[in-house]
């Protein structure tokens, strides 16, 4: 069990016996935004400096899936399983139609471009929530006062969220959608957690957690509400009420991580220059 550090007894309902980091591809540069596709049954990720999202099938490997791309980073999937995608270059919020053309919801706030949206979230009703730290421009390109996270209404309205943030990241809801987390990937290491509210305002923001060793990036929740938070030294395994369970240690750093395959119990992790996973006991959402 060198792959896991158990510091919860609760952590151990988390694995299978047989539950083992496992790298499926390596020689990238950079790679975030995994993202699972159902109707595929295969996975999306992003090689930002690549310019490149791949695709990873199961029982075939690795291939490229789009190029360029605006040096996609963060991707997600809408409720009707359209692949939404934060890119850097082009510092846009993109959706990909299933015809293949791409549409673009967001480029601007309040009349300025946006930094270089990071990484994306869908609620159920279809609003989309995004992180716009500056990672991926250079400073004079700075446009925006603050490093926000923002809202996008079903009718295209964007709301600044969060203005406190120095570099908000990766982000979830819990299963109910009633906590929304965010990582602040600055010297901070905060994953930070609040109260949604059903008309979409935020209340009650606290640090769940403070990611040491490394930063928060991307993460994901499974179905009992458990956090998973990529750190210096693999991904973080949080109880809801912010209690360490465990880790899953991977040999490169990870980004981000998403669960897939048809039952959704393994975890595919991006980390650098590879895509790792690891099958659980745990299932995702
Ligand atoms: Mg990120």
């Amino acid at each position: 069990m060198s792959d896991f550090e158990i510091l919860d007894d609760a952590f151990r309902t988390i694995l299978r016996a047989d539950s083992a980091v496992r790298k499926l591809a390596g020689d990238l540069r950079f790679t975030e935004g995994p993202v699972w596709v159902p109707a595929e049954g295969y996975l999306l990720f992003s090689d930002i400096p690549a310019n490149r999202i791949y695709c990873w099938r199961p029982g075939e490997g690795l291939s490229v899936w789009r190029e360029p791309t605006g040096n996609a980073n963060g991707n997600t999937l809408d409720r009707q399983g359209r692949l939404v995608t934060c890119e850097h270059s082009t510092r846009r919020v993109t959706r990909t139609e299933p015809d293949g053309t791409i549409t673009v919801l967001a480029t601007h706030y309040r009349g300025k471009r946006l930094n270089s949206p990071n990484d994306v979230v869908v609620q159920s009703d279809g609003t989309i929530w995004f992180t716009d730290p500056p990672y991926g421009i250079k400073p004079e390109e700075i446009e925006q006062p603050h490093n926000y996270l923002f809202r996008l209404d079903p009718d295209g309205t964007l709301v600044a969220m969060a203005d406190d943030f120095d570099r908000p990241n990766g982000l979830c809801f819990s299963p109910d959608e009633t906590c929304l987390y965010v990582a602040d990937s600055s010297a901070r290491h905060h994953v930070r957690v609040c109260d949604v509210r059903p008309d979409k305002t935020l209340a009650n923001w606290r640090v769940l957690a403070v990611i040491e060793p490394g930063a928060p990036d991307g993460m994901r929740v499974d179905t009992a509400g458990r956090l998973y938070s990529t750190a210096g030294d693999g991904v973080h395994v949080y109880a809801p009420d912010g209690t360490l369970l465990g880790k899953i240690l991977v040999p490169e750093r990870p980004a981000n991580c998403a669960f897939g395959d048809a039952d959704r119990r393994t975890l595919y992790i991006t980390a650098r220059t590879s895509l790792y996973a690891v099958t659980l006991a745990a299932q995702g959402i």
